[in-house]
């Protein structure tokens, strides 16, 4: 697709009076100087000389934003083996059909090798992915995981986290899967249920068997990433626990949980306490809007009636780490999705409501999920960096928020890349053709 303006290949250039994405997270007027691929200055509007880059009239450039949950190995599973109701249930048992049926290593690579591509053409430049992870998958799939680590490095930077249901743990199992999953530099995770139950309650054993999770994290050196209370069942209630046990063990590394859904349904006292919790243990949240509001509150016949995601505002006011994510993409969670950062965090800002003021919650599409990935150069505009830019056409959050941004140039260590997704037809021998 050929995008509305092409940057200049000289080695050195501007990108003049445009609408920047600070590092607070709002629009500001700025001349973006680059060279040699780095952003070498970033000057007030009109600072820099005319003659070295065009006037982008307002354009919003973007630091390339960061996906920090999603799941490559399930994507496009969809025309193979649909949700056939739409519910939470109902994904389980498809995706497991499919896996079970389907994946080896080749189908696996193939997904998950379409879904980086596409994100990279969308200017996304980092991503963390989940990685279905009880026996025998993981041995079939982290492999793979490590193959297209190396064939996209440079390019998206890729981490794993392991998913798996909690009873792993009560098993020798769940030592194999740490051992295994710092063989190949992931993260430790899983989801707080157990095989084949939906999130409900607080499973029996809880406490013991996370300690087990954040011991074997420990022992390796590994940061956390967990599927949390995805339900929105009351009853749900292990996020306070999780960060208990954190704050218990002085744990050291990195956690983030994902979803957390039922919080927003309890009371305004047990919001509050957990999301303190949380904050003390410097536990980050990632809410995954898109997908939460397509599972969540699913009945056939009955209109839902919420909208499926945490309280993410209340967590960004006491201080936590908040992001948005794309999570599922053409598969039995979420039958949508094109693994663009910028159409969720469009879907984030309408279903949570992080509009009226915008303020800084473009940061939890960027900086935010860069931080907890650890990755200090992405997604951020400052001097130094990589120049990995998105330019939109959009001069406003306005224009933004209300045309699909299809006409952007992407930038990638200053030079223009190809924006053409891949065509859903490479598919067709993996998950066939409709
Ligand atoms: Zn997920």
């Amino acid at each position: 697709m050929p995008s509305f303006f092409e940057p200049p290949k000289t080695d050195r250039y501007a990108l003049r009076n445009v609408n920047a994405l600070l590092e607070d997270g709002n629009l500001a007027k700025r001349d973006i100087v680059v060279e040699k691929g780095k952003i070498a200055d970033i000057l007030t509007a009109g600072a820099a000389p005319i003659d070295i880059g065009p006037d982008l009239k307002g354009a919003m450039v973007w630091p390339c934003p960061v996906d920090i949950h999603t799941h490559l190995d399930k994507g496009h599973i969809w025309p193979r083996n649909p949700n056939v109701d739409g519910t939470f249930f109902g994904a389980l048992t498809a995706t497991m059909e499919d896996r079970k049926a389907n994946w080896n290593a080749a189908d696996v690579e193939a997904r998950f090798d379409f879904g980086v591509a596409t994100a990279y053409a969308r200017g996304v430049s980092a991503i963390r992915t989940h990685l279905d992870s009880f026996p025998p998958q993981a041995e079939i799939s982290w492999p793979v995981f490590a193959k297209l680590r190396d064939k996209w490095a440079g390019k998206v930077t890729l981490q794993a986290s392991s998913i798996v249901s909690m009873d792993l743990f009560a098993t020798d199992g769940g030592k194999q899967l740490a051992d295994l999953v710092a063989k190949h530099n992931g993260l430790l995770g899983c989801v707080t249920r157990m095989a084949g139950e939906d999130h409900a309650g607080v499973p029996a054993g809880f406490d013991e068997l996370m300690e087990k999770v954040f011991i074997l994290a420990e022992e390796r050196g590994l940061d956390l990433d967990l599927h949390v209370d995805e339900t929105d069942d009351t009853t749900a209630r292990t996020l306070i626990r999780i960060a208990k046990i954190a704050l218990k063990r002085k744990f050291k590394g990195k956690i983030q949980c994902g979803h957390c859904c039922s919080l927003s349904l309890q009371e305004e006292d047990a919001i509050a306490e957990t999301v303190k919790l949380c904050a003390d243990a410097g536990i980050a949240v990632v809410s995954l809007p898109m997908c939460n509001m397509y599972l969540q509150g699913r009945k056939a016949g009955r209109t839902p009636r919420w909208r499926g995601v945490t309280v993410l505002h209340e967590m960004r006011a006491a201080g936590m780490n908040v992001a948005v994510g794309g999570d599922n993409v053409r598969d039995p969670f979420y039958a949508y999705g094109d693994h663009d950062m910028a159409e969720t965090f469009v879907q984030a800002v309408r279903i949570l409501q992080l509009d009226h003021p915008l303020d800084g919650w473009a940061l939890a599409a960027t900086k935010n999920p860069a931080e907890t990935m650890r990755l200090p150069q992405a997604g951020r505009l400052a001097k130094g960096v990589p120049a990995d830019l998105i330019v939109f056409k959009a001069r406003s959050w306005s224009e933004f928020l209300s045309r699909a941004q299809g006409d952007r140039t992407v930038i990638r260590n200053g030079k223009a890349i190809d924006t053409t997704p891949p065509d859903f037809a490479e598919l067709d021998g993996i998950v066939g053709a409709p």
